[in-house]
Protein backbone atom coordinates (compact mmCIF):
# COMPACT_ATOMS: atom_id res chain seq x y z
CA UNK A 1 0.00 0.00 0.00
CA UNK A 2 1.59 3.31 -1.21
CA UNK A 3 1.64 5.92 2.22
CA UNK A 4 2.08 9.75 2.16
CA UNK A 5 3.48 10.77 5.41
CA UNK A 6 5.27 14.10 5.78
CA UNK A 7 8.82 13.85 6.78
CA UNK A 8 7.63 15.39 10.12
CA UNK A 9 5.26 12.59 10.95
CA UNK A 10 7.83 10.00 10.54
CA UNK A 11 10.18 11.64 13.23
CA UNK A 12 7.88 9.77 15.58
CA UNK A 13 9.07 6.53 16.36
CA UNK A 14 5.40 4.97 16.39
CA UNK A 15 4.68 6.64 13.45
CA UNK A 16 7.47 5.09 11.34
CA UNK A 17 6.12 1.65 12.88
CA UNK A 18 2.75 2.02 11.65
CA UNK A 19 3.98 3.31 8.18
CA UNK A 20 5.90 0.10 7.67
CA UNK A 21 3.17 -2.17 8.51
CA UNK A 22 0.93 -0.20 6.17
CA UNK A 23 3.33 -0.81 3.63
CA UNK A 24 3.05 -4.36 3.74
CA UNK A 25 -0.79 -4.65 2.91
CA UNK A 26 -1.72 -5.10 -0.33
CA UNK A 27 -5.20 -4.91 -0.47
CA UNK A 28 -5.99 -8.26 -1.10
CA UNK A 29 -8.67 -8.78 1.09
CA UNK A 30 -8.90 -12.06 2.26
CA UNK A 31 -8.71 -10.81 5.52
CA UNK A 32 -12.43 -9.49 5.40
CA UNK A 33 -13.60 -13.39 5.14
CA UNK A 34 -12.24 -14.56 8.59
CA UNK A 35 -13.17 -11.10 10.31
CA UNK A 36 -15.84 -11.25 13.17
CA UNK A 37 -17.14 -8.14 12.42
CA UNK A 38 -17.60 -8.24 8.83
CA UNK A 39 -18.75 -11.83 8.89
CA UNK A 40 -22.08 -9.95 11.56
CA UNK A 41 -22.13 -6.42 9.53
CA UNK A 42 -21.66 -7.27 5.89
CA UNK A 43 -19.61 -3.48 6.12
CA UNK A 44 -16.44 -2.89 4.53
CA UNK A 45 -15.56 -0.50 6.93
CA UNK A 46 -15.78 -3.56 9.45
CA UNK A 47 -13.38 -5.46 8.02
CA UNK A 48 -9.49 -5.19 8.39
CA UNK A 49 -9.11 -3.57 4.92
CA UNK A 50 -11.43 -0.65 5.71
CA UNK A 51 -10.16 -0.72 9.22
CA UNK A 52 -6.82 -0.70 7.96
CA UNK A 53 -7.54 2.59 5.08
CA UNK A 54 -9.13 4.52 7.82
CA UNK A 55 -6.15 4.22 10.28
CA UNK A 56 -4.08 5.32 7.24
CA UNK A 57 -5.83 8.17 6.35
CA UNK A 58 -6.03 9.41 10.22
CA UNK A 59 -2.24 8.86 10.77
CA UNK A 60 -1.24 10.19 7.25
CA UNK A 61 -3.37 13.43 7.51
CA UNK A 62 -2.14 13.88 11.19
CA UNK A 63 -5.82 14.61 11.67
CA UNK A 64 -7.92 14.27 14.71
CA UNK A 65 -9.87 10.86 14.78
CA UNK A 66 -12.62 11.16 13.63
CA UNK A 67 -16.16 9.65 14.90
CA UNK A 68 -16.56 7.32 11.62
CA UNK A 69 -12.78 5.94 12.92
CA UNK A 70 -13.71 5.54 16.61
CA UNK A 71 -16.57 3.75 15.33
CA UNK A 72 -15.11 1.14 13.43
CA UNK A 73 -11.89 0.75 15.30
CA UNK A 74 -14.26 0.76 18.51
CA UNK A 75 -16.37 -2.27 16.93
CA UNK A 76 -12.80 -4.41 16.14
CA UNK A 77 -12.38 -7.23 18.53
CA UNK A 78 -8.35 -6.98 18.45
CA UNK A 79 -9.44 -10.34 18.52
CA UNK A 80 -6.27 -11.03 15.23
CA UNK A 81 -7.88 -13.31 12.90
CA UNK A 82 -6.78 -10.93 10.02
CA UNK A 83 -3.06 -11.43 11.22
CA UNK A 84 -3.51 -15.56 11.02
CA UNK A 85 -5.40 -15.27 7.24
CA UNK A 86 -2.86 -12.37 6.01
CA UNK A 87 -0.61 -13.72 3.55
CA UNK A 88 1.45 -10.45 3.42
CA UNK A 89 2.52 -10.67 7.62
CA UNK A 90 0.34 -7.31 8.30
CA UNK A 91 1.21 -6.74 11.51
CA UNK A 92 -2.57 -5.35 12.24
CA UNK A 93 -2.24 -5.58 16.30
CA UNK A 94 0.93 -3.31 17.12
CA UNK A 95 -1.36 -1.33 13.99
CA UNK A 96 -4.29 -0.70 15.56
CA UNK A 97 -2.84 -0.54 19.43
CA UNK A 98 -1.54 2.48 17.86
CA UNK A 99 -4.74 3.48 16.23
CA UNK A 100 -6.04 3.21 19.60
CA UNK A 101 -3.72 5.24 21.56
CA UNK A 102 -3.94 7.65 18.87
CA UNK A 103 -7.64 8.17 19.25
CA UNK A 104 -7.61 8.26 22.79
CA UNK A 105 -5.09 11.58 22.43
CA UNK A 106 -7.35 13.16 20.08
CA UNK A 107 -10.49 12.34 19.98
CA UNK A 108 -12.99 13.18 22.52
CA UNK A 109 -15.85 10.74 23.72
CA UNK A 110 -19.12 11.22 24.80
CA UNK A 111 -19.36 11.99 28.93
CA UNK A 112 -20.99 8.22 29.06
CA UNK A 113 -18.59 6.23 26.82
CA UNK A 114 -15.79 8.77 29.02
CA UNK A 115 -17.34 7.44 32.27
CA UNK A 116 -17.89 3.99 31.41
CA UNK A 117 -13.92 3.95 30.07
CA UNK A 118 -12.49 5.67 33.02
CA UNK A 119 -14.79 3.14 35.35
CA UNK A 120 -13.24 0.07 33.89
CA UNK A 121 -9.96 1.29 33.86
CA UNK A 122 -9.85 1.88 37.45
CA UNK A 123 -11.89 -1.10 38.78
CA UNK A 124 -10.84 -4.10 36.49
CA UNK A 125 -6.92 -3.91 36.51
CA UNK A 126 -7.31 -3.75 40.53
CA UNK A 127 -8.13 -7.22 41.96
CA UNK A 128 -8.89 -5.87 45.57
CA UNK A 129 -10.85 -3.33 43.63
CA UNK A 130 -12.14 -5.65 41.25
CA UNK A 131 -13.30 -8.17 43.97
CA UNK A 132 -15.26 -5.31 45.50
CA UNK A 133 -16.92 -4.57 42.17
CA UNK A 134 -17.66 -8.58 41.68
CA UNK A 135 -19.48 -8.25 45.36
CA UNK A 136 -21.52 -5.51 44.28
CA UNK A 137 -22.71 -6.85 41.24
CA UNK A 138 -23.48 -10.27 42.72
CA UNK A 139 -25.87 -8.16 44.57
CA UNK A 140 -27.60 -6.03 42.02
CA UNK A 141 -27.62 -9.22 39.29
CA UNK A 142 -31.19 -9.82 40.15
CA UNK A 143 -32.09 -5.92 39.23
CA UNK A 144 -30.52 -6.25 35.52
CA UNK A 145 -33.19 -5.77 33.63
CA UNK A 146 -34.10 -2.12 36.01
CA UNK A 147 -30.02 -1.48 35.46
CA UNK A 148 -30.74 -2.03 31.69
CA UNK A 149 -33.37 0.84 31.74
CA UNK A 150 -30.88 3.36 33.08
CA UNK A 151 -30.26 6.15 30.83
CA UNK A 152 -26.85 6.81 28.80
CA UNK A 153 -24.92 3.65 31.05
CA UNK A 154 -27.75 0.95 31.61
CA UNK A 155 -26.91 -1.58 28.94
CA UNK A 156 -23.23 -1.00 29.45
CA UNK A 157 -23.71 -1.64 33.21
CA UNK A 158 -26.61 -4.38 33.07
CA UNK A 159 -24.22 -6.19 30.24
CA UNK A 160 -21.26 -5.80 33.17
CA UNK A 161 -23.91 -7.72 35.74
CA UNK A 162 -24.51 -10.54 32.85
CA UNK A 163 -20.95 -11.56 32.78
CA UNK A 164 -20.87 -11.77 36.84
CA UNK A 165 -21.00 -15.26 37.98
CA UNK A 166 -24.20 -16.64 39.97
CA UNK A 167 -22.73 -17.02 42.77
CA UNK A 168 -19.18 -15.86 44.37
CA UNK A 169 -16.34 -18.08 43.27
CA UNK A 170 -14.82 -20.18 46.68
CA UNK A 171 -11.22 -19.55 47.35
CA UNK A 172 -9.29 -22.40 46.84
CA UNK A 173 -7.74 -24.21 50.20
CA UNK A 174 -4.65 -23.09 51.30
CA UNK A 175 -2.77 -26.32 50.50
CA UNK A 176 1.14 -27.05 51.29
CA UNK A 177 2.55 -28.27 48.50
CA UNK A 178 5.02 -30.51 48.11
CA UNK A 179 7.58 -30.14 45.09
CA UNK A 180 8.27 -33.67 43.85
CA UNK A 181 11.80 -34.03 43.75
CA UNK A 182 13.75 -34.17 41.51
CA UNK A 183 12.80 -30.71 41.24
CA UNK A 184 12.85 -29.87 37.13
CA UNK A 185 12.36 -26.33 36.86
CA UNK A 186 11.64 -22.73 38.90
CA UNK A 187 8.78 -20.39 37.92
CA UNK A 188 6.70 -17.46 38.36
CA UNK A 189 2.80 -17.78 37.60
CA UNK A 190 1.26 -14.45 36.44
CA UNK A 191 -1.59 -14.00 39.28
CA UNK A 192 -3.04 -10.91 37.11
CA UNK A 193 -6.24 -8.99 38.45
CA UNK A 194 -9.22 -10.47 36.79
CA UNK A 195 -8.93 -14.20 37.30
CA UNK A 196 -7.69 -14.67 40.89
CA UNK A 197 -11.41 -12.82 41.33
CA UNK A 198 -13.40 -15.03 39.14
CA UNK A 199 -11.49 -18.07 39.42
CA UNK A 200 -9.12 -18.56 42.08
CA UNK A 201 -9.20 -22.12 41.21
CA UNK A 202 -7.43 -22.03 38.01
CA UNK A 203 -3.90 -21.06 39.43
CA UNK A 204 -4.53 -23.04 42.23
CA UNK A 205 -4.66 -26.51 39.96
CA UNK A 206 -1.44 -25.20 38.28
CA UNK A 207 0.17 -24.98 41.39
CA UNK A 208 -0.85 -28.52 42.06
CA UNK A 209 0.00 -30.22 38.42
CA UNK A 210 3.77 -28.13 38.69
CA UNK A 211 3.83 -29.40 42.23
CA UNK A 212 3.80 -33.03 41.32
CA UNK A 213 5.75 -32.90 37.87
CA UNK A 214 8.57 -31.30 40.43
CA UNK A 215 8.22 -27.43 39.34
CA UNK A 216 8.76 -25.08 41.93
CA UNK A 217 6.65 -21.79 42.05
CA UNK A 218 8.06 -18.42 43.47
CA UNK A 219 5.66 -16.00 44.18
CA UNK A 220 6.31 -12.80 42.59
CA UNK A 221 5.81 -9.88 45.14
CA UNK A 222 4.79 -6.19 42.69
CA UNK A 223 3.69 -8.25 39.65
CA UNK A 224 -0.23 -7.66 38.17
CA UNK A 225 -2.46 -6.90 35.74
CA UNK A 226 -0.77 -7.57 32.55
CA UNK A 227 -1.97 -3.99 31.04
CA UNK A 228 -4.18 -6.00 28.45
CA UNK A 229 -7.55 -4.07 29.93
CA UNK A 230 -6.47 -0.42 29.43
CA UNK A 231 -3.85 -0.97 26.72
CA UNK A 232 -6.76 -2.08 24.54
CA UNK A 233 -8.42 1.03 25.25
CA UNK A 234 -5.91 3.49 23.76
CA UNK A 235 -4.87 4.12 27.43
CA UNK A 236 -1.06 3.73 26.54
CA UNK A 237 0.67 5.12 29.69
CA UNK A 238 -1.28 2.99 32.13
CA UNK A 239 -0.54 -0.01 29.95
CA UNK A 240 2.97 0.76 30.29
CA UNK A 241 2.94 1.41 33.54
CA UNK A 242 1.54 -1.67 34.24
CA UNK A 243 4.19 -3.56 32.04
CA UNK A 244 7.30 -1.86 33.91
CA UNK A 245 5.78 -2.96 37.32
CA UNK A 246 5.71 -6.80 35.91
CA UNK A 247 8.86 -6.42 34.28
CA UNK A 248 10.90 -4.77 37.14
CA UNK A 249 8.86 -7.77 39.79
CA UNK A 250 9.94 -10.40 37.40
CA UNK A 251 13.63 -9.41 37.01
CA UNK A 252 14.17 -9.57 40.69
CA UNK A 253 13.17 -12.93 40.35
CA UNK A 254 15.35 -13.51 37.47
CA UNK A 255 18.55 -12.04 38.78
CA UNK A 256 17.75 -13.84 42.09
CA UNK A 257 17.59 -17.52 41.46
CA UNK A 258 17.03 -17.34 37.92
CA UNK A 259 13.23 -18.06 36.11
CA UNK A 260 12.77 -20.97 33.51
CA UNK A 261 9.74 -19.76 32.92
CA UNK A 262 6.63 -17.00 33.31
CA UNK A 263 3.93 -19.06 32.92
CA UNK A 264 0.74 -18.00 31.95
CA UNK A 265 -2.98 -19.58 32.51
CA UNK A 266 -4.85 -16.92 30.34
CA UNK A 267 -4.05 -15.74 27.21
CA UNK A 268 -5.04 -13.16 26.85
CA UNK A 269 -2.95 -11.45 29.49
CA UNK A 270 0.20 -14.25 27.62
CA UNK A 271 -0.09 -12.39 24.07
CA UNK A 272 0.37 -8.86 26.16
CA UNK A 273 3.27 -10.19 28.21
CA UNK A 274 4.79 -11.37 24.96
CA UNK A 275 4.55 -7.98 23.23
CA UNK A 276 6.43 -6.37 26.22
CA UNK A 277 9.33 -6.23 24.32
CA UNK A 278 7.93 -4.54 21.76
CA UNK A 279 5.42 -2.39 23.98
CA UNK A 280 8.93 -0.86 25.47
CA UNK A 281 11.24 -0.57 22.81
CA UNK A 282 11.91 3.02 22.84
CA UNK A 283 12.15 3.08 27.00
CA UNK A 284 16.23 2.96 27.30
CA UNK A 285 15.55 1.61 31.23
CA UNK A 286 13.52 -1.05 30.16
CA UNK A 287 13.70 -2.28 26.67
CA UNK A 288 16.47 -5.25 27.71
CA UNK A 289 14.65 -6.40 30.24
CA UNK A 290 11.39 -6.32 28.29
CA UNK A 291 12.53 -8.46 26.04
CA UNK A 292 14.06 -10.59 28.66
CA UNK A 293 10.84 -11.10 30.27
CA UNK A 294 8.64 -11.85 26.92
CA UNK A 295 11.12 -14.16 25.66
CA UNK A 296 10.53 -16.32 29.18
CA UNK A 297 6.40 -16.28 29.48
CA UNK A 298 5.04 -19.21 28.17
CA UNK A 299 1.21 -20.21 28.18
CA UNK A 300 0.80 -23.01 30.87
CA UNK A 301 0.25 -25.50 27.69
CA UNK A 302 3.01 -24.65 26.62
CA UNK A 303 5.22 -25.18 29.48
CA UNK A 304 3.39 -28.48 30.30
CA UNK A 305 4.08 -29.91 26.91
CA UNK A 306 8.02 -29.81 27.46
CA UNK A 307 7.27 -31.48 30.75
CA UNK A 308 6.10 -35.13 28.98
CA UNK A 309 3.51 -36.07 30.92
CA UNK A 310 2.49 -39.53 30.86
CA UNK A 311 -0.65 -40.69 29.01
CA UNK A 312 -3.92 -41.10 31.52
CA UNK A 313 -6.33 -43.58 31.55
CA UNK A 314 -9.91 -42.35 29.61
CA UNK A 315 -11.66 -39.83 31.68
CA UNK A 316 -15.15 -40.80 29.48
CA UNK A 317 -15.59 -37.02 29.36
CA UNK A 318 -15.89 -35.58 25.96
CA UNK A 319 -14.67 -32.18 25.49
CA UNK A 320 -15.31 -29.08 22.99
CA UNK A 321 -11.83 -27.03 22.58
CA UNK A 322 -12.33 -23.58 22.42
CA UNK A 323 -9.10 -21.74 21.11
CA UNK A 324 -9.21 -18.50 22.58
CA UNK A 325 -8.21 -15.97 19.82
CA UNK A 326 -5.66 -14.59 21.96
CA UNK A 327 -4.23 -18.76 21.84
CA UNK A 328 -4.61 -19.59 18.94
CA UNK A 329 -4.24 -15.76 16.67
CA UNK A 330 -1.92 -14.17 19.15
CA UNK A 331 0.47 -17.04 20.32
CA UNK A 332 -0.06 -18.92 17.19
CA UNK A 333 -1.20 -21.97 20.19
CA UNK A 334 -3.07 -24.41 18.46
CA UNK A 335 -2.55 -28.15 18.81
CA UNK A 336 -1.01 -28.23 22.16
CA UNK A 337 -3.51 -27.84 24.51
CA UNK A 338 -6.12 -30.33 22.88
CA UNK A 339 -2.62 -32.66 23.14
CA UNK A 340 -2.28 -32.30 26.17
CA UNK A 341 -5.55 -32.97 26.73
CA UNK A 342 -6.14 -35.92 24.95
CA UNK A 343 -2.85 -37.74 26.58
CA UNK A 344 -4.73 -37.08 30.24
CA UNK A 345 -7.43 -39.40 28.69
CA UNK A 346 -10.42 -36.82 27.56
CA UNK A 347 -12.22 -37.22 24.19
CA UNK A 348 -11.94 -33.85 22.36
CA UNK A 349 -13.57 -32.10 19.46
CA UNK A 350 -13.01 -29.11 17.39
CA UNK A 351 -15.66 -26.23 17.47
CA UNK A 352 -16.94 -25.37 13.95
CA UNK A 353 -15.61 -21.92 12.82
CA UNK A 354 -12.94 -22.44 15.82
CA UNK A 355 -10.83 -18.81 14.07
CA UNK A 356 -14.44 -16.69 15.11
CA UNK A 357 -14.45 -15.02 18.23
CA UNK A 358 -16.55 -15.74 20.94
CA UNK A 359 -16.95 -12.01 21.64
CA UNK A 360 -14.97 -11.78 25.08
CA UNK A 361 -12.30 -9.14 23.89
CA UNK A 362 -11.20 -8.07 27.06
CA UNK A 363 -13.92 -5.08 27.94
CA UNK A 364 -15.13 -5.54 24.75
CA UNK A 365 -18.63 -7.87 25.71
CA UNK A 366 -19.14 -4.67 27.88
CA UNK A 367 -18.59 -1.58 25.24
CA UNK A 368 -19.89 -3.17 22.52
CA UNK A 369 -22.46 -6.00 24.10
CA UNK A 370 -24.97 -6.46 21.04
CA UNK A 371 -22.17 -7.99 18.91
CA UNK A 372 -20.24 -9.48 21.48
CA UNK A 373 -24.18 -11.26 22.28
CA UNK A 374 -24.52 -12.59 18.94
CA UNK A 375 -20.92 -13.65 18.56
CA UNK A 376 -21.57 -15.51 22.03
CA UNK A 377 -24.54 -17.34 21.31
CA UNK A 378 -22.99 -18.12 17.60
CA UNK A 379 -20.28 -19.65 19.02
CA UNK A 380 -22.67 -21.62 22.10
CA UNK A 381 -24.60 -23.00 18.75
CA UNK A 382 -21.94 -24.61 17.42
CA UNK A 383 -20.43 -26.06 20.41
CA UNK A 384 -24.18 -27.12 21.04
CA UNK A 385 -23.84 -29.19 17.66
CA UNK A 386 -21.30 -30.82 19.05
CA UNK A 387 -23.06 -32.60 21.89
CA UNK A 388 -20.27 -32.44 24.87
CA UNK A 389 -19.79 -32.72 28.47
CA UNK A 390 -18.17 -29.85 29.04
CA UNK A 391 -16.38 -27.01 26.97
CA UNK A 392 -12.14 -26.54 27.60
CA UNK A 393 -10.78 -23.17 27.18
CA UNK A 394 -7.49 -21.01 28.22
CA UNK A 395 -8.92 -17.94 28.92
CA UNK A 396 -10.53 -16.72 31.61
CA UNK A 397 -12.55 -13.47 29.60
CA UNK A 398 -13.96 -17.01 26.98
CA UNK A 399 -14.84 -18.71 30.05
CA UNK A 400 -16.85 -15.83 31.88
CA UNK A 401 -18.54 -15.02 28.05
CA UNK A 402 -19.09 -18.55 27.07
CA UNK A 403 -20.62 -18.99 30.34
CA UNK A 404 -22.95 -16.16 30.45
CA UNK A 405 -25.23 -17.78 27.63
CA UNK A 406 -28.34 -19.25 28.07
CA UNK A 407 -28.08 -23.23 28.23
CA UNK A 408 -24.08 -23.68 27.82
CA UNK A 409 -22.26 -26.30 28.81
CA UNK A 410 -19.59 -26.11 31.94
CA UNK A 411 -16.76 -24.27 30.49
CA UNK A 412 -13.74 -25.20 32.27
CA UNK A 413 -9.79 -24.34 32.17
CA UNK A 414 -7.84 -26.58 30.75
CA UNK A 415 -5.25 -26.71 33.33
CA UNK A 416 -7.89 -27.59 35.79
CA UNK A 417 -8.97 -30.87 33.73
CA UNK A 418 -5.29 -31.71 33.35
CA UNK A 419 -5.02 -31.31 37.27
CA UNK A 420 -8.21 -33.56 37.70
CA UNK A 421 -6.45 -36.07 35.48
CA UNK A 422 -3.29 -35.85 36.55
CA UNK A 423 -4.47 -36.48 40.12
CA UNK A 424 -6.06 -33.47 41.41
CA UNK A 425 -9.44 -32.53 42.21
CA UNK A 426 -12.47 -32.82 40.14
CA UNK A 427 -13.56 -28.87 38.79
CA UNK A 428 -15.95 -27.16 40.47
CA UNK A 429 -17.63 -26.56 37.09
CA UNK A 430 -18.35 -29.85 36.35
CA UNK A 431 -21.50 -31.76 36.94
CA UNK A 432 -21.00 -34.24 40.10
CA UNK A 433 -21.24 -38.02 38.62
S1 LIG B 1 -5.13 -9.95 3.95
FE1 LIG B 1 -3.36 -8.70 4.61
S2 LIG B 1 -2.59 -7.75 2.75
FE2 LIG B 1 -4.65 -8.51 2.28
S3 LIG B 1 -6.01 -6.74 2.72
FE3 LIG B 1 -5.94 -7.97 4.59
S4 LIG B 1 -4.29 -7.03 5.77
FE4 LIG B 1 -4.01 -6.30 3.68
S1 LIG C 1 -8.73 -7.97 14.86
FE1 LIG C 1 -10.54 -9.27 14.49
S2 LIG C 1 -12.28 -7.84 14.50
FE2 LIG C 1 -10.42 -6.60 14.29
S3 LIG C 1 -10.16 -6.35 12.09
FE3 LIG C 1 -8.94 -8.15 12.65
S4 LIG C 1 -10.32 -9.91 12.35
FE4 LIG C 1 -11.60 -8.05 12.37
Amino acid sequence: MQTNFTIAALADPAMRESEKILRTCVHCGFCTATCPTYLLLGDELDSPRGRIYLIKDMLEGGKPASEEVVKHVDRCLSCLSCMTTCPSGVHYMHLVDHARAYIDHTYTRSAPDRFMRALLARILPYPQRFRAALFAALLAKPARPLVGALPFVGKRMAAMLALAPARAPAPPPVERLAIATPQRARVAILEGCAQPALAPSINAAARRLFARLGVAVVPAPGEGCCGALVHHMGREEDALAFARANVDAWTRLIENGGLDAIVITASGCGTTIKDYGYMLRADAAYAQKAARVSALAKDVTEFLSTLDLAPAPPAGLTLAYHSACSMQHGQKITDLPKNLLRNAGFAVKDVPESHICCGSAGTYNIMQSELAGRLRDRKLGNIARLKVDAVAAGNIGCIAQLSSGAGAPPVVHTVELLDWAYGGPRPEALPKN
